[in-house]
């Protein structure tokens, strides 16, 4: 049966091939198809729903600033939401955190941000390399692509990628060499053919590319290392930030302080389109309007985004319940992963998932786990990696019941038998 979806949407859609159905309303941690199906959502919307979905705090906030006649298109013009969201931003995550970074809005996809954070790079060292890492994914358009791993998303250029290099991550070489080996001597011998990186840019857990986390002696070294050679450090934090890990920025408590950040995705709180590149004040370098755009200052999300701080970031709180969660889920995770000879868990707090040894089993249990009504995806370059990414907010019970039709659907697959009775 062919629908208005096949027949006139390109062929490039993707997520909607795997679960396919129509999605009408959403609430918290669930989706409702129109034909009355409930989901739980073990997605989060890559990484933009760390609240779930239609949080009321943040519902009720956009909606009266709507309905107030508030500006909601404005470029990069001075409004009273934005002036608000900075000034949350600075008093709620930037201040408590130590941390001097002066604020770009650049377009509103983590993509754009990506693309801002590079060009400041080579701008303010005047070097055009750029080193990336092994299964890094950094966005879609050209620049981010040349940093991003996957062969298959790579070739979807159609030029060469240029000016960066793919060095190994975090247990790419299964600890096999010292870490850092090839870097450190790359850069000390003038003879050893690699251009002198203007940046590294690293995620600190690989959420597209298969949830290895790398490991905070492993991102301190990666700094030093950069501040040894006056090389600038960017932390993609698109992903694992905004509490995914745990602590709002994925780097907190490893000892780093990167040059530049980048932040998407949940940043506005509410799935509504954002983007900010954060840097020292020192690489802020920009000549007015040299990297411009025309959907820089999104209203709505700079409300919701605002209200999103205010709602789960004003103490220490949040952090304490993305614990206990991340507890729960890890265990359960665990305990789905030893049913099978060589599965591994993956991931930190709430970004994480099972690496199968059969590169098929879970692209299988994620079409069983819709078929039982949840929805969860998969990760890396043979998307051989279960990826769980419930919302933040997730109760004890839904993330139970999520990890019993997980445990369910992977028992259909494998054909071992998994107990969860230890989970709380
Ligand atoms: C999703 C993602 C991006 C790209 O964000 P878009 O909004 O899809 O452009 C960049 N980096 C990381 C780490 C991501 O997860």
């Amino acid at each position: 049966m062919s629908d208005i979806f096949e027949s006139l949407e390109s062929e490039v859609r993707s997520y909607c091939r795997g679960w396919n159905t129509v999605f009408d309303r959403a609430s918290g941690s669930f989706l409702y198809s129109e034909d009355g199906h409930e989901y739980l959502d073990f997605f989060s919307g890559a990484g933009a729903l760390n609240y779930g979905h239609n949080h009321p705090a943040l519902l009720r906030p956009l909606l009266e600033y709507l309905l107030s006649g508030a500006v909601v298109h404005s470029l990069d013009m001075k409004t009273k939401a934005k002036r608000r969201f900075l000034e949350t931003f600075h008093e709620l995550i930037l201040k408590p955190r130590d941390l001097n970074y002066k604020v770009m809005f650049p377009g509103p996809t983590g993509t754009n941000s990506v693309e801002a954070a590079l060009k400041l790079a080579r701008k303010a060292t005047g070097r055009f390399h750029v080193l990336g890492f092994t299964n890094a994914f950094h966005g879609m358009t050209l620049g981010s692509l040349a940093v991003t791993g996957n062969s298959m998303k790579r070739q979807g250029a159609g030029i060469p990628l240029t000016h960066a290099s793919s060095i190994p991550y975090d247990g790419f070489l299964a600890g096999e060499t010292p870490d850092f080996l090839w870097l450190r001597s790359a850069l000390a011998d003038s003879g050893s053919g690699l251009e002198k990186p203007a940046a590294v840019i690293v995620e600190t857990v690989q959420g597209e590319g298969g949830l290895r986390a790398a490991r905070a002696s492993w991102l301190r070294e990666l700094s030093e290392i950069c501040r040894e050679h006056d090389i600038l450090l960017i932390v993609d934090d698109v992903q694992a930030g905004c509490g995914r890990t745990g602590t709002f920025f994925s780097f907190e408590n490893t000892g780093i302080v990167p040059d530049i950040v980048c932040l998407s995705k949940s940043i506005s709180g509410f799935g509504l389109p954002l983007a900010l590149t954060l840097f020292k004040p020192e690489l802020d370098l920009w000549k007015p309007g040299e990297h411009n755009g025309t959907f820089r200052g999104n209203n709505p999300a700079f409300v919701t985004g605002a209200a999103a701080l205010e709602h789960f970031w004003q103490d220490r709180k949040f952090e304490q319940e993305i614990a206990a969660v991340t507890a729960q889920l890890h265990e359960g995770l665990r305990l789905i992963a030893n049913a099978t000879e060589g599965a591994t868990v993956r991931g930190r707090g709430l970004l994480a998932g099972i690496h199968y040894p059969d590169p098929t089993a879970a692209g299988k249990i994620a079409a069983e786990s819709f078929s039982r009504g949840l929805l969860v995806e998969t990760s890396g370059p043979e998307g051989e990696v279960l990826k769980t990414m419930p919302a933040l907010t997730i109760s004890t019970t839904e993330l139970r019941h999520g990890l019993e039709i997980l445990a369910e659907a992977a028992e259909a697959i494998t054909g071992q038998k998994i107990v969860l009775r230890t989970v709380a």
